[in-house]
């Protein structure tokens, strides 16, 4: 843990802070986090005169490289393990359309007060004189001993300044386990119209802050109880409630797809396997449908499902690239290995499902195992025995076939070459046939077999 007494940087810092005679202080994150032993290696130091000026300052006595980003008036630079970045005290006022402050110099006073939260505000003096003393205007520190979080100024002030700090209060209560007071969450009611200035790249970027905590369920929860929800996730509102017929009622698909989330959470701390786990039933509200025969039906929400990822990805300006349809194979073949176990597990359902799942197919077990939730322990039984003859299942083909990374034994070029003809569609309708007679087993996964299928079907099709 970085320490203020031992890390040489910060006596560097008070020295230089002295001998251009202004104050500097540790603040923010890594004084909450020095309470809450936890790791923080940025730190930050606000200093009432130019944070640029001393920056450069402590960055020539230690012979270091400075970034300097003029527009934001701060400075950064990295020694011995520490990030440090470098502000000058500020008072800020805000514009009602932008989250961009009119800032002017301020005090450490005014500066905290712009802060978010309480536990967001504490600082560390850095001045020979009182070196290390606690300065906590708010009561920062006894609102962490009680576990919660809390605006220094009126939250309606707070959060229409800077809507974002709504999703910040979202982000802190899930990744620390604290609660919002009840006023914040009143006050994030009636601001929600506020998240519309935000732009969407930081609004994703706490949804992923909050999937990447310990228990991811909590974020969402709270969300929907400020009332937030339906504006940053609508597809993950509309899977709220249950709709009853004749008696008889679906489950609660919000509750359930927050069980899953937390169930691979539990098991992997990848992003878009959780952001995966998040979204594999949005297809579920536009599919459902009562059958008098059946009772409430969700037929293709799996498929539908996977449609609608990029769309999503799209509005949270979140790039539409492989971890984007990486979201998407999981959406779309999450109920895949269950629907092997009906019956039978036929070694062709199993390669076609590798084939389909290619590497990811363990993160697709993951998530399908997660999935398995239901009040009913007799259903759970059966499902996890029915999950772990698929796995093992997989392991045994894997071994045999050579399913997961599926190349064709035959490409286009052998085709062409040996019947010396040009690029064409024959040449896809061949290969087609060696896929599927592979997949289906007809034939082993090897080349000699391959080409003799390529024959005969080329023969078939009138080719010397
Ligand atoms: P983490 O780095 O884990 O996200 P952090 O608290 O360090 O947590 P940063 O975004 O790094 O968060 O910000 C550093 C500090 O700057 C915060 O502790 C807080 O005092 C202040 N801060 C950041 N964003 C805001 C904001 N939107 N409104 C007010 N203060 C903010
Ligand atoms: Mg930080």
């Amino acid at each position: 843990m970085i320490d203020i007494n031992t890390h040489p940087i910060f006596k560097v810092i008070s020295t230089k802070a002295a001998e251009s005679g202004v104050r500097a202080f540790v603040i923010g994150g890594y004084v909450r986090d020095w309470f809450l032993h936890r790791e923080s290696n940025d730190v930050d130091v606000v200093v009432e005169g130019s944070g640029i000026a001393l920056a450069q300052a402590v960055a020539a006595e230690l012979h270091t490289k400075v970034t300097v980003f003029k527009n934001f008036g701060t400075a950064m630079l990295k020694y011995k393990g520490v990030e440090v970045e470098f502000v000058g005290a500020r008072k800020e006022s805000y514009n009602r359309n932008s989250r961009n402050p009119i800032v002017e110099d301020g005090t450490l006073e005014e500066d905290q007060l712009r802060r978010d939260f309480t536990i967001n505000a504490l600082a560390f003096s850095l001045q020979k004189e009182d070196y290390g003393t606690l300065v906590d205007p708010f009561g920062g520190i006894a609102d962490m001993a009680q576990k919660i979080i809390r605006t220094p100024l009126d939250p309606d002030t707070t959060y229409s300044d800077d809507p974002l700090r709504m999703l910040r209060a979202v982000r802190f209560a899930t990744q620390l386990g604290f609660d919002i007071v009840p006023e914040s969450i009143e006050s994030m009611r009636r601001m929600r119209e506020r998240l519309d200035i935000l732009s969407k790249e930081r609004i994703a970027e706490e949804l992923s802050k909050i999937l990447l905590s310990k228990v991811p369920s909590r974020g969402f929860y709270l969300l929907d109880e400020c009332n937030l929800l339906d504006k940053v996730l609508p597809e993950i509102a509309a899977l709220k409630g249950v709709e009853t017929v004749n008696g008889r009622g679906h489950k609660d698909n919000f509750a359930h797809t927050l069980q899953v989330l937390d169930n691979v959470a539990a098991e992997s701390g990848d992003l878009w396997l959780r952001w995966s786990a998040l979204l594999h039933d949005i297809g579920k509200p536009v599919t459902k449908k009562w059958d008098d025969k059946i009772g409430w039906t969700f037929h293709n929400h799996d498929f539908i499902g996977g449609k609608m990822v990029p769309g999503i990805f799209s509005r949270l300006k979140m790039p539409l690239n492989e971890k984007m349809k990486y979201v998407q194979k999981m959406v779309s073949l999450h109920l895949r290995p269950i629907a092997l176990v009906t019956d039978e597990v036929t070694d062709s359902a199993v390669r076609r499902l590798l084939f389909d799942a290619g590497d990811d197919v363990d993160d697709l077990m993951v998530l399908c195992k997660a999935d398995i939730t239901s009040k009913n322990e007799m259903k759970v039984e059966t499902f996890r025995r029915n999950y772990d003859r698929v796995k093992e299942k997989i392991v045994e083909v894997e071994e045999k076939d050579r399913i997961r990374n599926f190349k064709n034994p035959i490409t286009g070029e052998v085709v062409m070459q040996r019947y010396n003809i040009e690029p064409g569609n024959i040449i896809g309708e061949i290969k087609e046939v060696i896929k599927n007679a592979i997949l289906d087993g007809v034939i082993p996964n090897e080349f000699e077999a391959a080409y003799a299928l390529m024959e005969k079907v080329a023969a078939e099709k009138g080719l010397k």
